[in-house]
């Protein structure tokens, strides 16, 4: 018997499971919403699934998510590694690939351009721009989804073309304290919701590709968002004609102003951490060029600056941890950067 005799009897299933098979999917962050969400893309046989995330597992994620044990917990396994082990058992004709990095501005151009769509199961604002920008440069659609307490959302933002992500949250909303997994907590029953409708946005999306056509502006889009004490509900999303990202090309290079340096604070530890886009290679030699030898410690895989008002860590992904003082102001953080640094590589290429 075909493993995957049942879904091609629904009605349209022999030309959708065709299609399943052929599509090729990046889904960035595994946590609970990416652990459900992998799972149904390998049970339902999706041709090739890149499942990329830098964490290790621990043992408050395993409440939900899925794919994880308590002694993947116990070694710190990292997230990649547990979860290819876990979809592995599953079987089946998936291609499963694991890349152990965060999606930052260094790598994401190398990775989303070799899959047909984006699913974002990120707690991240940052991402989603970065995951949106790019969209709008390759014209490779995304599904956005997310988990909290007991509310879910989830848009499909595939095929490109307006409206956009930030037409609905913008950009500033990364600097305002919104809540987190660890301040208001997350239900599983939320995040198999969010993961739940990004199932349903896909199949639509699949279904309907060969009538789509790419990049052609599209009137609105749907919002599914629910909570558990209230329901789900669809909302209409429509162009923003003053968006900071998709309106106009002011626009965009407005946004790439605002995002000098992007930062966001991490849970709990009172810590920054900021996107420098560049290698290490490079970071090593602007921060030898613009500070004392003295204040620079050297390992393979980092290097670190400290100072008398905090420390910045610098790591091969392209990111750096902020931490002391420095960590409490934003601007404060970023003016420390440009000096040790200089500007990062998109502002010094936009003319
Ligand atoms: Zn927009």
């Amino acid at each position: 018997m075909d493993r995957y005799d049942r879904q091609k009897r629904v009605q349209g299933g022999h030309d959708l499971d065709q299609r399943w098979a052929d599509t090729s999917i990046l889904l960035v962050g595994i946590g609970g919403v990416g652990c459900p969400l992998a799972q149904a893309l390998v049970r339902s046989g999706i041709g090739r699934l890149t499942l990329i995330d830098g964490d290790r597992v621990r043992d408050s994620d395993l409440h939900r998510q899925v794919l994880y044990t308590e002694p993947d917990a116990l070694s710190g396994l990292p997230k990649t590694t547990a979860a290819i082990k876990s979809l592995q058992e599953i079987g089946g004709r998936t291609e499963l690939i694991g890349v152990q990095e965060m999606l930052t501005p260094l790598n994401a151009r190398k990775w989303i351009p070799k899959h047909d769509l984006v699913l974002d199961a990120t707690d991240h604002i940052g991402v989603r721009s970065l995951i949106q920008q790019i969209s709008l440069e390759t014209g490779i659609g995304w599904i956005h989804s997310g988990a909290i307490a007991d509310r879910w959302v989830a848009a499909s933002f595939a095929p490109p073309g307006s409206p956009c992500y930030h037409c609905w949250v913008s950009p500033e909303a990364s600097k305002a304290d919104l809540g987190t997994c660890e301040t208001e907590g997350v239900l599983l029953a939320s995040c198999m919701a969010a993961s739940a409708a990004v199932m349903r946005l896909l199949t639509e999306l699949i279904r309907s590709s060969s009538t789509a056509s790419a990049n052609e502006p599209i009137a609105s889009r749907k919002i599914i968002r629910g909570s558990i004490s209230e329901g789900e509900v669809l909302v209409d999303l429509y162009p923003d004609p003053d968006c900071p990202l998709c309106s106009s090309l002011e626009g965009w290079k407005s946004t790439l102003d605002q995002n000098l340096y992007p930062m966001r604070k991490l849970c709990g530890s009172g810590s920054l951490e900021a996107w420098l886009e560049v290698g290490i290679d490079e970071i090593k030699k602007q921060l030898k060029k613009n500070s004392e030898e003295t204040a620079l410690k050297e390992s393979p895989l980092s290097v670190r600056w400290a100072g008398e008002d905090g420390m910045i860590t610098c790591f091969g992904d392209g990111r750096a941890l902020i931490t002391g003082k420095l960590a409490l102001d934003e601007t404060i953080a970023r003016d420390r950067l440009i000096q040790l640094l200089g500007s990062p590589p998109h502002h010094r290429t936009v003319t």
